[in-house]
């Protein structure tokens, strides 16, 4: 199944690891989560490469959990949350992790560092069969170097409560997809790189860097 992406949300600051790895650069843990949003135009699907920005500073990879949802417009209680879950897969959310820290730093929204073309590597999406989201082990390896090892037991806002705070703000459409925040281990990908996302639960989706 792969359905057409309609709108694209992330949740940042979602591993208490990953908030902590970015505490150099400045990047207060609050205990909240921060909810973006990626235009459709991002996504790059498999078979075709990454293109990566050039002169723009580091691009970080961000492997992450990926839900795509049937809708269920506003206010999606926790408890009914899951039964708008369609499809699960992979994704990296990339990040222009300079460019980011300067946008943060100067109070300014992270579209430029975020939303660019080619943000948004996506999996194939996989049937969702009601197995536990919490439940899910995901690594990122880049040239066969193991980068980033997760596990959505760690997340601090689960799948559900995700889909009940973005219902909040947007009435969930049919296509709309999750990113769902990403583990520690995040590092910086060049030309050249092969990336791999793996999970035993899921699969396995991989790109070339250009
Ligand atoms: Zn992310």
């Amino acid at each position: 199944m792969n359905s057409r992406v309609t709108r694209i949300f992330c949740i940042g600051k979602n591993y208490a690891d990953h908030v902590a790895e970015l505490a150099h650069l400045g990047h207060t843990p609050d205990g909240d989560c921060v909810v973006f949003m990626k235009p459709p135009s991002s996504v790059v699907p498999i078979g075709t490469d990454i293109e990566l920005p050039r002169g723009r500073g580091s691009i970080h990879h961000e492997a992450e959990l990926v839900v795509q949802v049937t809708g269920g417009g506003n206010d999606i209680p926790v408890d009914d949350a899951m039964h708008w879950v369609a499809g699960i897969t992979l994704g990296l959310d990339l990040t222009l992790r300079e460019l980011q820290t300067s946008l943060k730093k100067a109070g300014k929204p992270w579209e430029l560092a975020k939303a660019f073309d080619g943000a948004a590597p996506l999996g194939e999406f996989q049937p969702y069969l009601e197995q536990d989201l919490q439940d899910i082990e995901f690594t990122c390896r880049v040239d066969d170097e193991l980068r980033q090892h997760g596990h959505t037991r760690d997340m601090m806002f689960s799948v559900a409560r995700q889909i009940h705070i973005i219902s909040q703000t947007w009435a969930l459409r049919p296509g709309d997809v999750i990113y769902t925040g990403t583990p520690a281990g995040v590092g910086p990908l060049v030309p050249g790189d092969d990336v791999v996302l793996e999970s035993p639960q899921i699969g396995r989706f991989a790109w070339r860097c250009r």
